[in-house]
């Protein structure tokens, strides 16, 4: 008897690309390595994204030519530095649309946005008893800093849960959404299933009832043609090295209002206007959140990443994922035993495409991925309560950015397949 395995099903055939992805990844010089013996495949960008030439220059040439400490200096590369760091500002806040730059805060990133907008405006308005709703599918940023803050008010968590597709279950929103809620903070794309949720539809609902709303943008910033006002949000994160920045940036945009009347953070160098030995008084938006020397070099990369894809265009960058996902979709539907978690609908994901493969253990699947030079990330991408309500410990994700190509989703259903065939299924 022939103990030939069956011939892999036809394959689907790849779309049509829709951006110029090699004079694109012309631009990103780490893409052009070999992994193990293999041509690099990257596909974790959800974890974070890699850099282009100009982000690369840009900072190399902030250092050589213009380093110096901002806002104080009356000499001329203190003037440059300030400039940079301003004018990145500017460039970022026209990115996503933000009319008012001094509404965009600079931070760490995406968690210390979200910690900010929590020790501020949650310290100084949430009481017991009150609520804040969030979902079950929530990366531990968008959580932990809620649980701390109830624990500091005694207000309450409530959470929205999902459909058997990952989606949002909107139907509990009646029941969920009180006068008692205070906040609703949500992803607007999850980083674990690649949901996108219908954050502008949910803001409506939480003004009508009085609610604040906050929305986790780390995964759409970088993937979606964000406008961040459009949203009809109140709150808005994100992080820089997840959008061709560098580590260490990101930011926060909130309504002037609400900036206003919220206590400083971190206080410090930079964010007063007059210290005196018993108290102080805040220096104007944004500044009075940006407490010491900040991350400047950072805010000019980040202010090349904007000007970056910007030129790309950012419908252009979703469509082109979009297309890609719907591939990647396709292709992994054709292995035997995988299983891909989220939506059906590419139309209602982002570029990320999390799966497990019979009872293969994640991390075991990415170790035998990465030896085949496909890296992605496998774990449960800080979303330990979505994973238990998936009834699972862990998942393999692939994410993809505007450099990846349908000839590197073949190579994730390869290296799928030749896992599949280690393991002896
Ligand atoms: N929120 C979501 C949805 C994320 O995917 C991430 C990072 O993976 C974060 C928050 C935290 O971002 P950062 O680590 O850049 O602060």
């Amino acid at each position: 008897m022939s103990t030939l395995a069956p011939p892999d099903p036809a394959p689907s055939a790849p779309p049509t690309p829709l951006l110029d992805v090699e004079r694109i990844r012309e631009e990103f010089p780490i893409l052009h390595q070999q992994v193990h013996g293999k041509p690099l495949v990257y596909l974790d960008n959800a974890a974070s994204t890699q850099k282009p030439r100009a982000v690369i220059e840009a900072l190399d040439a902030y250092y050589r030519r213009d380093n110096a400490n901002v806002h104080r200096g009356l000499h001329e590369l203190s003037n440059r530095a300030t400039e940079a760091y301003e004018g990145a500002r500017l460039r970022v806040a026209s990115l996503f649309g933000i009319a008012d730059p001094a509404e965009l805060v600079w931070t760490r990133g995406t968690t210390e946005a979200l910690n900010l907008v929590a020790w501020t405006w949650g310290q100084a308005n949430l009481r017991a008893g009150d609520e804040v709703l969030l979902s079950v599918m929530e990366h531990h940023s968008n959580l932990v800093p809620w649980q701390l803050l109830a624990q500091r008010t005694g207000a309450r968590l409530r959470f929205l849960d999902i459909d058997d597709q990952g989606r949002l279950d909107l139907s509990a929103l009646d029941e969920l959404l009180t006068e008692r809620t205070r906040l609703v903070s949500l992803a607007h794309v999850s980083n674990a299933l690649g949901t996108v949720n219908p954050v502008r539809q949910i803001a409506e609902r939480a003004h009508a009832v009085g609610a604040v709303m906050l929305v986790d943008g780390a995964q759409s910033a970088p993937h979606l043609p964000v406008d961040i006002p459009a949203l009809g949000c109140d709150f808005y994160a994100f992080s820089g090295h997840k959008m061709c920045g560098p580590t260490g940036i990101g930011g926060l945009w909130g309504r002037r209002t609400l900036l206003e009347a919220m206590p400083p953070f971190l206080g410090g160098g930079d964010m007063i206007d007059v210290v005196e030995l018993e108290g102080s008084t805040w220096a104007a938006l944004p500044h009075k959140f940006e407490a010491g020397t900040p991350h400047i070099a950072g805010a000019v990369g980040m202010g090349a990443a904007a000007d970056f894809l910007a030129g790309i265009g950012r419908d252009a960058v979703c469509a082109h994922e979009r297309a890609l996902v719907g591939y990647a979709l396709e292709r992994l539907a054709e292995v035997p035993d995988l299983r891909v978690w989220g939506p059906r609908d590419p139309a209602e994901r982002s570029g990320v495409v999390s799966f497990t493969l019979a009872d293969i253990h994640p991390h075991d699947l990415a170790t035998i991925l990465d030896a085949e030079g496909v890296a992605v990330r496998a774990g449960h991408h800080c979303t330990q309560p979505l994973m238990r309500r998936l009834g699972v410990s862990s998942t393999a994700r692939a994410s993809f950015y505007l450099y990846n190509t349908p000839a590197e989703v073949d190579r994730l259903a390869d290296a799928l397949r030749h896992a599949r065939k280690l393991f002896g299924y």
